[in-house]
């Protein structure tokens, strides 16, 4: 192995996640939220799985990922930007029957503009403004908007309505996605009434899908979910409540475990180890200080890697077997154990800094707690140029 970490992404933990999701949501279409580079597990290899497990519609944030799905999916599949697309890029898209959405006039002009010099439909998707005050036409503009849309439907198809919910997976957001919800509809209906049939309508991220079932519609945007991370300890808690209503005791005694299986583990190599006097500091700084004699492992993973510096002191990994704790600072490159209670210990035995042996787990939501980082964002900073690799 020359590279200082590897990130394995499990076929099984992905299509376990994406067939339990697909059966909770009563068969509702998925699309697999790709966007920041699959938040972290690599857009080729989730590609790879999820049409392997019969997905066939991707959301990215903007065009470098939709080229990235265009150019390794095999089974054509509908691929929608989420986010950022402008100018040139937008006859690309519409080139290659990439769905976008429009919150904005400007875009909606260029790409008319583009889907006459083309020949072609422009494939849009309506993005209202319900509550979350991001992106999002406002009343007035969706006035202006319709009025594009009727004069100009040789050259667009409307291939979706849709909108995103503030914070779906916190119950202290429950009245106002209850009253996006019905914003939504109101402006579902205001569309009609103007003789425009969107194809789908859509709004769910997976806490939404997760919580609120009137949110389902014709397809939902799971991101997180698929990766087998739950958006938040609520949703978790929200799903167990379901199934215990709908189930007698000893049903819902067995099936308490968590339905979702951790895709993606990191792992690496212990690169030296060294013999540290009691009364010694460790690492930059005084941060540590040995108590004892101890047996220091140097693991060649920092915080340039995505491990985070809040994780100094407080970080653990597992190497055979046995969870040791992160000594000192999280440098640039590197990462002090304290590997003084392993008996056998020796320089390239592998170190898990996510993942499990035996018993013993760093699942994703631990990690997060420990550095106080969100799911999401320790996942989306693990870099590229880390090599992942698809296991079973
Ligand atoms: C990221 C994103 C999602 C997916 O969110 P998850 O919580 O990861 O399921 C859905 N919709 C939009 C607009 C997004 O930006």
């Amino acid at each position: 192995m020359f590279e200082s970490s590897i990130i394995e992404i499990s076929r099984t933990a992905i299509k376990n996640n994406l067939s339990f999701l697909k059966k909770h949501l009563n068969n509702v279409e998925i699309s697999s939220v790709i966007k920041g580079n699959a938040y972290g597990h690599g857009i080729e290899q989730i590609v790879e799985i999820a049409e392997d497990s019969g997905i066939k519609h991707f959301s990215v944030f903007n065009v470098a990922e939709a080229k990235r799905v265009f150019d390794k999916a095999k089974n054509s599949p509908i691929i929608m930007i989420m986010g950022y697309v402008d100018g040139k890029e937008l006859r690309w898209a519409i080139k290659n029957n990439i769905e976008f959405f429009v919150f904005d006039i400007t875009r909606l002009e260029t790409a008319i503009k583009y889907a006459k010099v083309l020949k072609k439909k422009a494939k849009i998707h309506i993005e209202i403004e319900t509550g979350l005050n991001r992106t999002g036409l406002n009343k007035k503009e969706l006035k202006e908007v319709i009025n594009i849309i009727k004069e100009n439907s040789e050259n667009l198809e409307i291939s979706g309505l849709c909108t995103h919910y503030a914070g779906a997976e916190s119950i202290g957001s429950y009245y106002r996605i209850k009253k996006q919800i019905r914003n939504f509809n109101a402006t579902k209906k205001l569309i009609n009434s103007q003789g425009i049939f969107p194809k789908k309508y859509h709004s769910s991220c997976s806490a939404a899908a997760m919580t609120y079932p009137e949110a389902r519609m014709d397809l939902v945007r799971i991101g997180m979910m698929q990766y087998g991370s739950w958006p938040s300890f609520e949703v978790y808690i929200h799903y167990l409540n379901t199934i215990k209503k709908n189930k007698k005791r000893e049903e819902f005694d067995a099936e308490i475990n968590n339905p979702l299986k951790r895709a993606l583990s990191w792992k690496s190599r212990i690169m030296s180890i060294k013999k540290i006097k009691k009364g010694e500091f460790i690492g930059y700084g005084n941060s540590f200080l040995a108590q004892e004699d101890m047996f220091i492992a140097t693991i060649p993973v920092g915080y340039s890697d995505g491990y985070s510096r809040s994780l100094s002191n407080q970080g653990r990994m597992i190497i055979n077997g046995i969870r040791v704790a992160v000594v000192g600072m999280v440098n640039m490159n590197m990462t002090m154990v304290d590997v003084t209670n392993i008996a056998n210990v020796n320089k390239g035995d592998e170190v898990i800094l996510i993942g499990k042996h035996g018993d013993i787990e760093i699942n994703v939501a631990s990690f997060s707690e420990i550095s106080e980082q969100l799911n999401y964002d320790i996942l989306t900073s693990l870099p590229e140029s880390i090599p992942r690799k698809i296991v079973n």
